[in-house]
């Protein structure tokens, strides 16, 4: 056994591929399963089970949970993008010195098994790869070499072909080096565009599907988690549905009062134009109640109720976290968001309302009770002591 983050960890006894598909709300794989183009993931779904993700639900928090066993108050990521007190600047969290834990493929690593990560977007390959001895690229910045290995010329960010990349790698690299743990991480493009059962969405599930039938095939235990869940965030006209809070709060108390920091902020932002459905807030006056009040806002919380509800780093997170309801989005100011890439109604994700992913392992699970409450950061333990 390894202990990790004070879990422990079996040696697996033949290869192990776990997969975070981004964004993979459980409809996406039932509607896909049910239009009969995904079989190998409507076996799975037989058995599968529902978790819960890291709120804020987003891709690296829940990431980075996924590969420590453990939640973002012990490994620190708490969000894309936050304010460092200590730098006084707002900052991207894809910073290794950002991280507290170490991953459980690197420990895994550096007892000797051989272990492979892929990555869609560049912005997790530091974060998943550290200190892991052992191959780690992503698609995004995949040179000629890889595309080789792969066999897939090297795809755009923006597109399908991103994720399907990423199962390529795995399934090519199952074939030739067969490392004891795989971890592929896809990008969330076509489910921030696509509802589940529309034909895009389906058309990237049976792509998945097919890639997943073959390293089951070549012997491997395949669990499949997502980092988070994704609803539809717009009104019935098409226009996204936000509260712009940062603007309220300006009107409320007065510029320069409060600070909204948006934790889905990242360098990709033509999907979902930096709106999702968790914000921190800091700020002195008292404006939990009022911006309680506001339509579409699910709850607001104090920063210690905050970081033991959701096992967040207090020194992380503002003085408030506001989470806005199901297809409601928080936005800072108007003026600061740039939606003109947004081609199809806002689809997104961050709160409460996408914290339901699924968990499904293509192995008969033992010694998991039916009552015990699965997090997305089970499935290592799942995948690697329970699965038969
Ligand atoms: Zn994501």
């Amino acid at each position: 056994m390894l202990s990790v983050n004070g879990r422990s960890y079996r040696r697996p006894s033949g290869p192990v591929v776990v997969v975070c598909v981004d964004g993979c709300e459980n409809d996406y794989l039932t509607e896909a399963a049910r239009a009969g183009v995904a079989p190998f993931v409507g076996a799975m779904l037989k058995d599968g089970r529902i978790a819960d993700c890291v709120v804020p639900s987003f891709t690296n928090p829940n990431n980075l949970s996924i590969v420590t066993g453990v939640p973002p108050s012990v490994h620190g990521i708490c969000g894309n993008y936050f304010y460092d007190r200590d730098a006084g600047a707002e900052v991207m969290m894809n910073d290794p010195k950002y991280l507290r834990a170490g991953t459980i493929l690197a420990a895994f690593a550096d007892a000797g098994a051989q272990v492979a990560v892929v990555t869609a977007k560049d912005k997790l390959r530091k974060l998943l790869g550290h200190k892991l001895r052992g191959t780690c690229f992503s698609a995004e910045t995949a040179d000629a070499g890889t595309a080789e290995l792969v066999g897939m010329p090297v795809p755009s960010v923006y597109s399908a072909e991103l994720s399907e990349f990423v199962f390529a790698a795995g399934v090519k690299l199952m074939a030739r080096k067969r490392p004891d743990i795989t971890y592929l991480s896809t990008t969330d493009y076509v489910q921030h565009k696509a509802a589940p059962g529309t034909p895009a969405a389906n058309a990237f599930y049976a792509m998945m599907d097919r890639y997943l039938a073959q390293l089951d095939a070549a012997g491997a235990t395949v669990a499949l988690t997502a980092d988070h869940g994704m609803n539809a965030k717009h009104r019935a006209d098409g226009s996204p549905n936000v509260i712009y809070l940062q603007d309220l709060l300006d009107e409320w108390l007065g510029a320069g009062d409060a600070r909204v920091i948006l934790p889905i902020t990242d360098p990709y932002v033509v999907h979902h134009g930096a709106l999702g459905s968790f914000a921190t807030v800091y700020v002195r006056a008292d404006v939990k109640k009022k911006i309680q009040a506001l339509e579409g806002i699910e709850t607001v919380l104090d920063r210690e109720e905050a970081a033991e509800r959701f096992e967040l780093p207090p020194e992380r997170i503002g003085d408030l976290v506001v989470v806005s309801g199901k297809h409601v989005v928080i936005g800072t100011s108007k003026s600061r968001h740039d939606l003109s890439g947004l081609k199809e109604p806002l689809r997104s994700h961050g709160g409460i309302s996408e914290q339901k992913v699924p968990l499904l392992i293509n192995r008969r699970l033992n010694g998991v009770p039916a009552d015990r409450r699965l997090r997305n950061f089970d499935v290592f333990d799942l995948a690697l002591n329970h699965a038969h």
